[in-house]
């Protein structure tokens, strides 16, 4: 779980692949996104020019319970939204092998013999 179970808000911490700050945090009450984000304050339309199908961006509300990730769903507003947004965290930090597969050979059969 990467909500703080108290306060609901952000976790800061790093990528543990390339080191950079980021927040963590499960945004939305039904089905919640594991959301991982850059660590970097942005204004709003600067945070949407950089948002793609794979990388969204996020509205920033500091509480006094902490900060917390929402929808950035005030991009439909009129009016720019005030808060600081964030983007999703886009790893540059070296590939992780999945040792499982990567050396798992498929086990030679007789011919004829069809493989799982
Ligand atoms: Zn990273």
């Amino acid at each position: 779980m990467t909500r703080d179970s108290r306060t609901g808000s952000a976790r800061r911490r790093k990528c543990p692949r390339c080191g950079r700050p980021v927040l963590q945090q499960l945004v939305g009450r039904v089905a919640a996104l594991d959301v991982t984000a850059d660590d970097e304050l942005l204004p709003a339309d600067q945070a949407a020019a950089l948002r793609t199908d794979n990388r969204l961006d996020w509205c920033l509300r500091t509480t006094r319970a902490g900060t917390e990730l929402q929808w950035a769903d005030c991009h439909r507003r009129r009016t720019p939204c005030p808060r600081p947004h964030v983007v999703d965290h886009v790893c540059t930090g070296p590939r992780v092998p999945s040792p499982a597969r990567s050396r798992r050979r498929p086990v030679p059969v007789p011919a004829g013999q069809l493989t799982l």
